[in-house]
């Protein structure tokens, strides 16, 4: 996994981000089995700092999972501009990166990145836990590593 180093510049304004990134969710299909172990008891991502919140407006962080059609990436667009910036979005399971089994049907979005700028790819069917961990930690190493302004 990459990051993007463009999209992070200023320390301070990410400073809330260290402490805690607050989570909006967009998930498709079976995108949404992929976040139901990091919420349950075994992983508790509340421990980790993410905190799963009920308006994007309100977000530091998109998860979007699933396979999107055209129609639903609008939705995840209108989510998306809503959000108070700097906001990452975090694509979870190989259907946002290639349709995943629906890869042939007219109307699966193959790359999500065409819609939404996304951050950081998470790959899996699903993705594990430790691997959606780990991406959000790359992260806030990163933003935590960033000499003060
Ligand atoms: S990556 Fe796998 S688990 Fe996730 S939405 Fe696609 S088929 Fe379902």
């Amino acid at each position: 996994m990459k990051i993007k180093k463009k999209v992070i510049t200023k320390k301070k304004v990410m400073k809330t981000f260290v402490k805690s990134v607050w989570v909006f969710n967009w998930f498709n299909s079976c995108g949404f089995t992929e976040i139901l172990p990091v919420v349950s008891s075994r992983w508790d991502m509340e421990r980790f700092g993410l905190v799963a919140v009920n308006s994007p407006r309100k977000a530091d962080a998109l998860f979007i999972a699933g396979y999107q059609t055209p129609k639903s990436m609008k939705r995840a667009q209108q989510i998306y501009e809503q959000m108070p910036s700097p906001k990452f979005v975090f694509a979870l399971g190989a259907c946002t990166m290639t349709g995943g089994m629906y890869w042939d049907s007219y109307n699966t979005v193959k790359r999500i990145e065409d819609y939404v700028p996304v951050f950081m790819y998470i790959p899996g069917c699903p993705p594990r836990p430790e691997a959606i961990f780990d991406a959000v930690h790359k992260v806030i190493v990163h933003v935590d590593e960033l000499p003060d302004e």
